[in-house]
C-alpha cells in the first residue's frame, strides 16, 4: 500500500509539473495494477510449493477451509498474463483457480488432496531484473492439525438480523421500472464449461456477454431501468446477488445462466424458480451445480441453506414466489420466439441466488455450453439481442397485468 502511495504521489507531482491532464493520470494510476507473469508449482517429499511471479510487490492474507480441502489466497487486485495453460496442480495440489474476488482482491484457490498447512508464504523481492515471487509453502499434517487451521471466513449468518421491511418506499418513487439483471459466476468461479469437443466461452463471460445485451434491449424501451449485479469478470457471493434487487426495492430478479449436461445433444433454455423440493432430478442437480459457486469461493453453504429455509416460509407469506411463476409463464412463451427451450422449461429448485426475500425472481438456463449449436449461439449477438426482446415482451405484459410485487 505504502508503495501504491508513493506511486501515486509521484504521479499526482508529475500531473502538477508536466500539466499532464486529470484523465492521463486516472490511466496512469489503473496501469499500476500488479500483473501475474507465471505461476509455478513444485513439489519435493514432504512439501508443495506454489510461487507466482508478479511485477510488483502485493499483500496477501491465507486460510484453510475443509470439505473439500482447499487453502484459499486473498492478494491485492491483480491482472492475469494468461490463463496459464489450465488449472491442474502438482503434489499435494489437486487444482486450482484465480480471478477477481472484489474490486481490490484477487482470489486464488488450492483445492488440496492431502490435509496440509500452510507453513510459511512470502514475497521475495526481484533480483537482477526477476520479478516478485510470491511463494506459499504447504506441508502435509495430520486431520487434526489440518482441522485446528481451519478459520470461518464469515460470521454465523444467525446472528444477522434479515431486512426484511425496507425503510423506504423506493418502488413507489419511481417512474421507471427496476430489474436487476445478475449474470452468473465470475472471477475465479468460471461456471460450467463447454464439452469435449466444442470447448468456447466459459459460462461466466458466455452470460456476462448476453447479460449486457439484454440491458440495452430493456433501456432502449424507456421504460426499464437495469441494475447489473456484475460489469465484469468479478466473484460475488450468491446472497450478495439477491441482497442488491432486495436493497434496491427491485420489482424483478433475473438470474442469467448457461448450463452443461453429460450429453452433448441436450440443448434449450430452461426457467426457473425456487422452490423447497426440486421439480425432477435434473433440476436438482443444477441447483447443486448452481449453488457450488460459493463452495469455490470459500463460503459455507450449509449457513446459505439455513437462510434459505427460514426466506422459504417468508416467500410463501409474502406471495413473491407466485408472482416469480407469473413472470415465469410470461417468459416462456416469449423466450420460444428467441432459443429453443427444453421439455418442460419451467422447472424449480432450491437455487440460493433466488432467494430474493420480496423481489419477483428466476433464473435462466440459456441453453447448455456442452452442446455445440447451443454454445456458439448465446456468443452471437443476434440470439443475445433476440433474449433481450424476449424478456422486455415478457416483462411489459408482467407488469401490464398488475403483478405489481409492494
Ligand atoms: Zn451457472
Amino acid at each position: 500500500m505504502k508503495q501504491v502511495i508513493r506511486e501515486i504521489t509521484k504521479f499526482c507531482l508529475m500531473a502538477i509539473i508536466g500539466g499532464l491532464s486529470f484523465q492521463t493520470f486516472t490511466v496512469s494510476v489503473s496501469a499500476e495494477t500488479p500483473e501475474v507473469t507465471a505461476i509455478r508449482i513444485g513439489h519435493s517429499k514432504n512439501s508443495t510449493r506454489f510461487v507466482l511471479d508478479i511485477n510488483q510487490n502485493i499483500k496477501f492474507n491465507i486460510f484453510t477451509l475443509a470439505n473439500p480441502n482447499r487453502i484459499v489466497i486473498d492478494i491485492t487486485e491483480v491482472r492475469w498474463k494468461s490463463n496459464f495453460g489450465g488449472a491442474s496442480g502438482k503434489g499435494f495440489i489437486d487444482r486450482y483457480r484465480f480471478g477477481l474476488f472484489k474490486p481490490g482482491t484477487s482470489r486464488i484457490v488450492l483445492d488440496v488432496k492431502n490435509p496440509v498447512i500452510v507453513h510459511k508464504a512470502f514475497v521475495i523481492a526481484p533480483k537482477r531484473n526477476k520479478s516478485y515471487r510470491f511463494v506459499v509453502d504447504l506441508k502435509k499434517v495430520s486431520k487434526q492439525a489440518f482441522e485446528k487451521s481451519i478459520k470461518k471466513p464469515i460470521p454465523r449468518p444467525g446472528k444477522r438480523k434479515l431486512a426484511l421491511k425496507p425503510t423506504k418506499d423506493l418502488r413507489s418513487q419511481r417512474s421507471k421500472k427496476l430489474i436487476v439483471l445478475d449474470p452468473g459466476h465470475g472471477g475465479h468461479d468460471p461456471g460450467n464449461l463447454g464439452g469435449k469437443g466444442y470447448r468456447g466461452f466459459p459460462e461466466k463471460t458466455v452470460v456476462l456477454s448476453a447479460a449486457q445485451a439484454i440491458k440495452r434491449e430493456l433501456e432502449k424501451t424507456g421504460r426499464y431501468q437495469v441494475i447489473m449485479t456484475r460489469n465484469r469478470d468479478v466473484f460475488l457471493k450468491l446472497r450478495n446477488r439477491s441482497r442488491i434487487a432486495h436493497n434496491k426495492q427491485a420489482d424483478l430478479f433475473i438470474s442469467i445462466h448457461a448450463d452443461s449436461i453429460k450429453s452433448p445433444r441436450v440443448r434449450g433454455a430452461t426457467v426457473y424458480t425456487l422452490s423447497e423440493k426440486a421439480s425432477d432430478r435434473e433440476a436438482a442437480a443444477m441447483a447443486r451445480r448452481e449453488n457450488k459457486s460459493d463452495i469455490i469461493a470459500g463460503m459455507d453453504l450449509e449457513e446459505e441453506i439455513d437462510i434459505v429455509q427460514s426466506i422459504l416460509i417468508d416467500l410463501l407469506k409474502r406471495e413473491t414466489m407466485n408472482l416469480s411463476s407469473s413472470f415465469a409463464n410470461e417468459l416462456i412463451p416469449q423466450l420460444k420466439k428467441a432459443v429453443i427451450l427444453r421439455t418442460r422449461p419451467h422447472r424449480t429448485a432450491g437455487l440460493i441466488v433466488l432467494k430474493g426475500l420480496d423481489v419477483p425472481s428466476v433464473l435462466v438456463e440459456l441453453g447448455y455450453l456442452t452442446n455445440v449449436k447451443d454454445a456458439k449461439l448465446l456468443m452471437q449477438r443476434e440470439t443475445q439481442q433476440n433474449i433481450g426482446r424476449s424478456i422486455v415482451r415478457a416483462a411489459d405484459s408482467f407488469f401490464n397485468k398488475t403483478y405489481v410485487a409492494n
